[in-house]
């Protein structure tokens, strides 16, 4: 095999919660994650000469030891010495720099397409204990499905699998960093922690309309007065049948729950028409 195609899925957080700052700067986390069905393609090929090729549909994506697609490769190159290199073909779909963990999965992505292509016979275990060098929600993109993550969003416990759920996803036209959305997060200031064990009860007794109405993120508290386009998009969604709307990780994605796929549709429209959101997708969960 000289060539593998894949997808790289983007998730959603049904809850996030910080419970405290390390030593080390990282925060500790509380996270409900779930897979959903945008993605990015990519192909990876085998190539004789020892570099790490990447292209992108996106020209103002960096191609180069800044992406994590080629962090992922040096990294198994590093520790397995495979001979040859990799060339990469990135089409990406999933909104950068959303709250939806695009650079995380498209590394993720690679290491296992890395994995197959040479043959290194890794486990996902150690795909997901490598991974967090890329960063801390890669050893979830390795997992996917529902899961809570905990540790700095590293340790990972699998949850029963959310029911089928009618997602509208929509980014404003705003670039938000994950870095200082946590810096500017004032732990004595937050009023209400999200009840991310409520969200877990929720999912296991498979209730859609639970599972949203439980829905939290804390680091709404830093966002929405930031930006309050994100407020306004999460108010379109709820008068336009959202059963729960929400921000997605740090932002500045916005997330909505519905009942059905007309209601879906519907709130797409009027979304896309109103314009404060260009990126517009209806998607659902992937288990
Ligand atoms: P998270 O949800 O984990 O916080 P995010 O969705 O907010 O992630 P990404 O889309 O992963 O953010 O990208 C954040 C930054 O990482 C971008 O500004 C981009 O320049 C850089 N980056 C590096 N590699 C990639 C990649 N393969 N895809 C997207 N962005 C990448």
């Amino acid at each position: 095999m000289d060539s593998i195609r894949l997808k790289a899925r983007a998730k959603i957080n049904l809850g996030l919660d910080v419970l405290g700052k390390r030593e080390d700067g990282y925060h500790e986390v509380r996270m409900v994650m779930q897979t959903i069905g945008i993605y990015d393609r990519l192909i990876l090929t085998k190539i004789p000469e020892e570099e790490i090729r990447i292209t992108s549909n996106l020209a103002f994506l960096p191609v180069n030891e800044n992406n994590l697609i080629y962090k992922a490769i040096k990294l198994l190159k590093d520790e397995y010495h495979f001979p040859g290199g990799v060339s990469v073909d990135l089409n990406k779909f999933i909104p950068v720099a959303a709250g939806m963990a695009g650079g995380s999965t498209d590394a993720a992505s690679t290491m296992f397409g890395v994995n197959r292509l040479f043959g290194l016979n890794l486990s996902m275990g150690k795909m997901m204990e490598l991974g967090v060098r890329l960063g801390a929600d890669v050893p979830y993109c390795v997992m996917r499905g529902t899961a809570l993550a905990e540790g700095i969003g590293e340790k990972l416990t699998r949850i029963t699998p959310v029911p089928h759920m009618w997602i509208l996803i929509a980014k404003p036209q705003i670039n938000v960093s994950t870095r200082l959305v946590y810096e500017q997060l004032d732990m004595g200031g937050i009023q209400k922690h999200p009840d991310i064990d409520g969200i877990i009860r929720a999912i296991e007794a498979q209730d859609v309309v639970r599972i949203a109405q439980s829905m939290g993120n804390v680091l709404e508290n830093v966002t929405v007065p930031l930006y309050p386009v994100i407020e306004t998009i999460k108010q379109d969604m709820l008068s336009h049948g959202a059963i729960n709307a929400m921000m997605s990780g740090s932002g500045p994605t916005v997330f909505g729950i519905f009942p059905d796929e007309q209601t879906t549709l519907a709130c797409q429209a009027f979304l896309k028409k109103k314009g404060d959101a260009r990126q517009v997708y209806i998607t659902e969960n992937f288990n």
